[in-house]
């Protein structure tokens, strides 16, 4: 997958600005709050995704303007296409355009550009609590596995109905034996994205403990745990079929009394863990800064891993200050997986990545951009293998 083009207009401090990035390594520089993490942002708001630093739309178009707009020619492996984004800050709605087709919603963008993204604020994924995992294997699976976002979005709503029925459970009666309907229901679909969460992590767990191995210069060790509130203690499902179903509607029910008492249902993927541990250690109690930003790193390097292997190509990597608090040697390690890939990479500082003597660099200033005279191309023998093989 290859950005070939960027504009955007009244897009956050950006007037307006067209980036034509090379292949390869694309490194975006300047001071703190030029609009590095803005251009990062508006590249991966193709993915169909909302925004990695959250907020609301509205915040997206520019100050003191109604609209932004956001428009990128992109290229797989088959054809170049065209995507567009038109952001009405005014009514906080977004409209998606994929070869001048309009799409039914932005989310149709996904399965069209393939992207990865890691920012600081992915560190919350380690440091904070599980809200931020749960989003992390959200948007990455449904990235290769296209249903998963409608079988979530029907959870989601099967979710809230249940929720609904519990906290104006006194308006019902028999509330214990009707609730076994949308149970029901809720457990199909709730069975579905466990499989598919304790699949994906199996893989990224190969995955990530092999980069963050190798980060680490083989002193430190990875380890990922699905922590499922519905099948912990029992064999983890691997297939979709009505025993599990069964198993998951026990487990409502006996949550039922719980569940009535707070409010809202307890259990559930809505409620599930993903546990990051470093030397078998829970990461976000013990780790260190560097080990808790290495651990997000390799997460993110080896999504983007099970990302080609799923659709066939690389996605694009952005990269918004991903240097920062790492020592030389896990910078290196970082810098030789993104071989091949097309890079996008933020930083305050080129120094730490001028060694790379490849690619393209862009100074970040006010909103604007100014390229740079373009480094050399690296010989042969630095290249490094690729994980995976
Ligand atoms: P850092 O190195 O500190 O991460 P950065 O270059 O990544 O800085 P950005 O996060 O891209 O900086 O933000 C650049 C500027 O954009 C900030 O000063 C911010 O206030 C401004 N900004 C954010 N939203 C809008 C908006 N809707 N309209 C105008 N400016 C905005
Ligand atoms: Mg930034």
């Amino acid at each position: 997958m290859k950005l070939n083009r960027l504009e955007l207009s009244h897009y956050r401090n950006i007037e307006s600005l067209e980036l034509c990035p090379c292949d390869g390594i694309n490194i975006l520089y300047g001071d703190n709050a030029q609009g590095k993490t803005n251009l990062v942002e508006a590249v991966w708001l193709f993915t169909g995704n909302p925004s990695f630093r959250g907020g609301k739309l509205r915040e997206l178009a520019r100050f003191g303007q109604d609209e932004a707009r956001l428009k990128i020619r992109f290229e797989d492996r088959e054809r170049e296409q065209e995507a567009e984004l038109w952001i009405d800050g005014a009514a906080g709605r977004k409209k998606a355009l994929l070869n001048r087709v309009e799409c039914r919603t932005a989310g149709d963008l996904n399965g069209a550009f393939y992207a990865v993204v890691f920012s600081p604020a992915h560190l919350s994924f380690v440091k904070e609590g599980p809200k931020n995992r749960r989003r992390f294997l959200d948007i990455a699976i449904s990235q290769i596995k296209l249903p998963y976002r409608n079988y979530l979005l029907q959870y989601e709503k099967l979710l809230d109905q249940r929720n609904a029925l519990l906290k104006n459970a006194s308006k019902y009666r028999n509330l214990e034996q009707n609730i076994e309907v949308w149970d029901l229901q809720l457990a199909k679909a709730g069975t579905i994205l466990s499989i598919f969460r304790y699949d994906y992590i199996k893989k990224l767990q190969t995955l990530s403990a092999r980069i963050y191995e190798g980060l680490s210069g083989r002193k430190e060790s990875l380890g990922l745990r699905y922590l499922s509130t519905v099948f912990e203690g029992t064999e983890e499902p691997t297939a979709y079929d009505t025993a599990t179903v069964e198993q998951y509607c026990r487990k409502l029910k006996e949550s039922f009394q719980s569940d009535l008492y707070q409010g809202f249902t307890g259990i559930g993927p809505h409620r599930d863990d993903l546990e990051v541990e470093i030397d078998g250690r829970s990461a976000r109690v013990y780790g260190s800064q560097g080990q808790q930003r290495s651990s997000v790193i390799a997460l993110k390097l080896a999504e983007a891993h099970l990302l080609k292997k799923a659709v066939g190509e690389d996605p694009v990597m952005l990269l918004d200050d991903v240097m920062s608090e790492l020592d030389v040697s896990r910078q290196d390690y970082i810098l030789n997986h993104l071989k091949g890939m097309q890079v996008f990479l933020t930083c305050c500082d080129i120094s730490n990545t001028m060694k790379l003597r490849q690619g393209k660099v862009f100074h970040v200033e006010g909103g604007r951009l100014r390229e740079e005279t373009a480094v050399d191309s690296p010989s042969e023998e630095e290249g490094c293998p690729c994980i995976c093989t």
